[in-house]
């Protein structure tokens, strides 16, 4: 089995793949989440991993990132479309809105971040995480569907699986921060120590803690409301980018990420 492009996400993208092939893929590293199926998509072969399980029974600490980011490597994977929920921490930026990443900055703690800790030292350059490249083509596929969409985001990735406190919340939106989330490290930083390009779609489906004292705090059933009412538009947006996306002829520096970032001995 090869694909070109994979997605990471929930399983109710399952059925954006009809007539598909099926791998339970394992590694050193482990298992993968769940069953990544490979299709054609828009012409491409397309792999979809459920980033949580086959029926969402891993929470955000335990999903292994590793095992996965290997996995779609074997297949080929050259290119990554991660969607995800995510928490607002900024007004403008409201529920049921598309948020292209490009910043992040890690605040997850335990979980395995690199391939690189045996017998190489490797030191990747993470200053620009997302692929610019892909993050055009997904501005281009939400001016085509006109879709309320953001191409800047400074995301915070939190270990949850709980959600913040007021106080918490407060402090990221003080410093400048526009999302939140639980998946997206170290699944981008992974990818890129595979000089994969990674794009990281977030669904906005809530105000975090509630927008300190003006929104109502979130809860798990009100993300799972949003998400659903978006699914629809959330998968004709990754066929529209996958239409939109060449990874024979990428020429972006995420293919070349390693270069001059091992030591020497
Ligand atoms: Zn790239």
């Amino acid at each position: 089995m090869e694909a070109d492009i994979a997605v990471i996400g929930g399983s109710g993208l399952y059925s954006l793949f009809d007539k598909h092939e099926s791998l339970d893929a394992k590694n050193k590293y482990g298992s993968a989440s769940g069953t990544i199926s490979v299709a054609e998509l828009e012409g491409k072969r397309v792999a979809f991993l459920p980033r949580h399980g086959n029926k969402h029974t891993i929470p955000p600490h335990k999903v292994p990132y590793r095992a996965n980011i290997q996995a779609l490597s074997e297949l080929g994977v050259k290119m990554i479309i991660g969607t995800c929920a995510v928490g607002s921490l900024y007004s403008s930026y409201k529920p049921g809105d598309f948020v292209f990443f490009d910043q992040f900055a890690n605040m997850t703690c335990g979980r395995d971040d690199t391939f690189f800790d045996e017998d190489e030292v490797v030191h990747v350059s993470m200053a620009y995480p997302y692929c610019d490249y892909m993050r055009r083509v997904a501005e281009e596929s939400s001016n085509r569907m006109n879709l309320s969409y953001h191409n800047t985001s400074t995301l915070a990735v939190v270990n949850g699986p709980r959600f913040s406190t007021v106080a918490e919340s407060k402090l990221l939106m003080d410093n400048g921060f526009h999302c939140i989330n639980m998946t997206q490290y170290p699944e981008v930083a992974l990818a890129r120590e595979k000089q994969i390009c990674y794009l990281g779609v977030g669904v906005i489906t809530d105000y975090d803690a509630g927008l300190v004292g003006k929104i109502i705090p979130v809860s798990f059933d009100e993300v799972n409301r949003v998400f659903a009412e978006n699914m629809v538009k959330l998968k004709g947006l990754i066929k529209e980018i996958v239409s939109g996306l060449n990874p024979e002829k990428r020429t972006c520096s995420c293919r070349n990420a390693l270069d001059g970032a091992k030591v020497n001995v």
